[in-house]
């Protein structure tokens, strides 16, 4: 099975027009789709778009919305953008293989966990945020996430493989969200404030980002 990724990642263009073809002959529904051995979940959603990604394991996900947007057009949308979901879920995949030969050890925990302790302390002060806690864990999506009503703050482990600036990005991210939970104009107005290169450490961190 170790074999699967790597072969993805060398696919010529060549194949990504046989793929195409291929895909045109398959029946699509919600529900898990192969489209030459490429799993494609589609789902229904509550969302205005029709909404594509590629997950860490190299599956793709179509989301179509419930209203105004048929399977259909979902897989029109697809088509639209196979040459693309080709190309991303390659490097997703030789990412996560990157990344399990990169595996973050109890040290690295330990130091990323004592960057985070010190730039979560030095910045709650300097924001005027008295007692907000904060944890580590593995997290799939998100970078960090803020529980405003408990003050408490969790950030992804997987921040041990990023660069301080981009650590203490997400450290002025969350600690925003004590004041705004959205990311509406007052999040972003308040963030130029804090931190005024925030959008490019945005950026710079994005690059990183598997979802
Ligand atoms: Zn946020």
């Amino acid at each position: 099975m170790r074999e699967v990724p790597r072969r993805e990642v060398g696919r010529s263009v060549l194949d990504v027009c046989r793929l195409t073809v291929i895909a045109r002959q398959e029946v699509f529904r919600t529900g898990v789709n192969f489209i030459d051995g490429i799993a494609v979940v589609v789902e229904r959603k509550r969302i205005r778009r029709i909404n594509l990604h590629i997950g860490r394991d190299g599956r793709v996900h179509l989301s179509v919305p419930f209203w105004g947007a048929t399977i259909a057009d979902g897989e029109k949308f697809l088509k639209s953008k196979w040459k693309w979901v080709v190309e991303t879920r390659a490097q997703v995949l030789k990412r996560s293989l990157a990344m399990a030969r990169d595996p973050i050890t109890p040290e690295r925990r330990m130091e990323i966990a004592g960057l985070l302790g010190e730039l979560h302390a030095c910045w709650s002060a300097r924001l005027g945020e008295a007692g907000v806690t904060w944890g580590l864990r593995a997290m799939k999506t998100l970078w960090g996430s803020c529980n405003w009503r408990k003050r408490h703050v969790t950030y992804n482990l997987d921040l041990a493989r990023v660069p301080r600036e981009l650590v203490e990005y997400v450290v002025v991210h969350e600690l925003t969200h004590l004041r705004v939970p959205n990311h509406g104009t007052g999040f972003q107005s308040l963030m130029d404030d804090r931190m005024p290169d925030w959008r490019l450490r945005r950026r710079m961190l994005r690059l990183r980002t598997t979802a």
